[in-house]
């Protein structure tokens, strides 16, 4: 299976991914994780990336499109992957369907939690306490959820339009979550 979830910063993305793709035997891979693997090394990607992470802001295409590249090119991924936090952008959508030309897949449905924009901040402010991730802060949360609305939320349009959406209510226990979003891409717990 080859899977997006997508979803606004602090719908729980992250820890809904990695259950759906142990259940599907697929990779969860998450860009953001590889970014902050990368700053934890201190590598030169990480270097660069650190910097549009820190204040909110989307790393760029071109840096973030090739790494998904050579990512999903990994022999682990040869059968189906779930990307978590990509794409993001209209040019990372054309960018991933010519990945998929490439390999001759196509993707078989695109996730999208949905949940009350009041309750993010605090999930997310919560977070930060436990995480202590440096892109947690109040005003570094609120900008990105601007360059969510006004970047990737256009997305779900054009993922709809293609048949893809499997919007699911991502509030509640991530137990319900889970098996809501098992049910809409028919994995059931016997499946
Ligand atoms: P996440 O863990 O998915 O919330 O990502 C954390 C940060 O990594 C984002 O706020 C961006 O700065 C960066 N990032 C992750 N995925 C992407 C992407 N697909 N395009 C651009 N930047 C990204």
């Amino acid at each position: 299976m080859r899977l997006l979830i997508m979803g606004p910063p602090g719908a729980g993305k992250g820890t809904q991914a990695k259950f759906i793709a142990e259940r599907a035997g697929i990779p969860a891979i998450s860009t953001g994780d590889i970014f902050r693997a990368n700053v934890s090394q201190g590598t030169p990607l990480g270097v660069e990336a650190k910097r549009y992470m820190d204040a909110g802001e989307y790393v760029p295409d071109t840096v973030t499109n090739d790494m998904v590249r050579n990512r999903i090119a990994e022999p682990d991924a040869a059968a189906g992957f779930l990307l978590d936090g990509y794409p993001r952008t209209l040019a990372q959508v054309e960018e991933l369907d010519s990945m998929l030309a490439g390999s001759g897949h196509d993707l078989d449905a695109v996730v999208v939690l949905t949940a009350d924009p009041d309750e993010l901040v605090a999930r997310l402010l919560q977070r930060a306490t436990i995480e202590g991730r440096a892109d947690d802060t109040e005003e570094v949360i609120r900008r990105r959820q601007e360059v969510y609305l006004a970047e990737t939320e256009p997305l779900i349009a054009v993922y709809t339009e293609r048949n893809l959406v499997r919007a699911v209510d991502g509030m509640g226990e991530v137990d319900e979550v889970t098996e809501r979003i098992l049910g809409a891409l028919e994995l059931t717990a016997q499946g």
